[in-house]
């Protein structure tokens, strides 16, 4: 494995950082009497702290996906390990800066604002994919990430290996490639190419493809020098007990998450189908994840209309690049069949 090389990228206040020692990460062991932490013993199934580095969690996903437990952060949902990355890496108010390609997921921007981080934008080139050449020129040292979400939020497209693999070569900082539908795209996750890439982090969320997005756990995987860098910064006691269990629950049970999977890319399917026939829809954009991004005549009106008829959608209208368009989450059967008769009777 390379070296994770923390000097000129991480903050030298976060490396200078001693972490908040609390009771669990202490003593993590089981005694008979535990009096260590000011829990309240008479409380019942959840007095005690819960584990502060998720260590079944970690070795239950490292069985799925196929990563070492020391390269796997968790966080309370993947958004948490998008903001500890920013803080991590760049001084507020600075010129330390991240990258976006936009249209894609707001939260990463909007940690950077809330960190008082300046985004540079790239955006997308006309068929949703990377600008690589104005990537590349546009990278400078003040860049210490850069955020790729693939397969992409909002227009669900899974971004070129080759294009990533020219960004990862020569990003002065972290490459972090957000693939919270991984999935539902029939590609491999760059997770497996750790070794590789010492700057790259990959997001993963039980709140998609496992359908738990109400426990809030998302994971961070990249170099074990990053990973302890995470650790170091996060609160102590960063997911619930009870989203530790449940999530651990669902990780075993392979066969749900493998039958519940196909079942969401059949509805895809059947759906995109389905809206391709559909007058108001000029356009279905290819999805490798679980919804479905539509060109109309007016989007808006069509929000309000469907909104009528007790359904709602994402409104990207006013998205740049998204002009006129919907986003549409996979629902079960029934949900797409009346999303789909409410579109028929729509009169534009
Ligand atoms: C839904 C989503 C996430 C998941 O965030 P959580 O905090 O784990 O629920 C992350 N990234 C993208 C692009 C998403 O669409």
């Amino acid at each position: 494995m390379k070296p994770f090389i923390a000097t000129g990228l991480i903050r030298n206040n976060i490396l200078d950082l001693k972490p908040y020692a609390s009771a669990r990460s202490e003593f993590d062991a089981a005694a008979a009497v535990m009096l260590d932490a000011n829990e309240n013993p008479l409380g019942g199934a959840f007095s005690r702290y819960p584990d502060p580095l998720q260590k079944d969690l970690k070795q239950q996903l490292s069985r799925a996906r196929g990563v070492d437990p020391g390269s796997i952060f968790i966080g309370n949902g993947s958004d948490e390990a998008i903001d500890l990355l920013i803080r991590i890496c760049c001084r507020p108010g600075t010129a330390d800066s991240i990258l976006v390609c936009p249209p894609t997921y707001g939260m990463y921007e909007v940690c950077a604002a809330t960190n008082d981080v300046p985004v540079v934008r790239v955006p997308l080139d006309a068929a949703f994919g990377l600008d690589v050449a104005a990537i590349r020129r546009a990278l400078t040292p003040d860049i210490k990430l850069v955020f790729i979400c693939s397969p992409n939020n909002p227009t669900g497209n899974l971004m070129g290996a080759e294009d990533l693999e020219a960004i990862l070569d020569v990003a002065p900082g972290l490459v972090v490639i957000d693939e919270a539908y991984i999935d539902f795209a029939a590609a491999a996750s760059w997770s497996l190419r750790l070794d590789a890439y010492p700057n790259l982090v990959v997001l993963h969320t039980c709140s998609k493809a496992w359908g738990l997005a109400g426990l809030r756990v998302g994971m961070a995987f990249a170099h074990p020098g990053l990973i302890a860098i995470l650790n170091k910064v996060k609160p102590p006691y960063n997911v619930a007990a009870a989203s530790q269990q449940l999530a651990l629950t669902a990780l075993r049970d392979g066969e749900r998450y493998e039958a519940n999977r196909r079942e969401l890319l059949r509805q895809r399917e059947r759906l995109e189908a389905a809206l391709l026939a559909v007058p108001a829809i000029r356009q279905v954009f290819r999805s490798d994840a679980n919804f479905l991004l539509v060109k109309v005549a007016d989007a808006s009106a069509l929000y309000g209309y469907l909104l009528q008829a007790g359904i709602v959608v994402r409104n990207r209208h006013t998205t740049p690049g998204c002009e006129n368009c919907l986003r549409i989450s996979v629902g079960t059967e029934v949900e797409n069949d009346q999303l789909i008769s409410a579109l028929r009777a729509f009169q534009s």
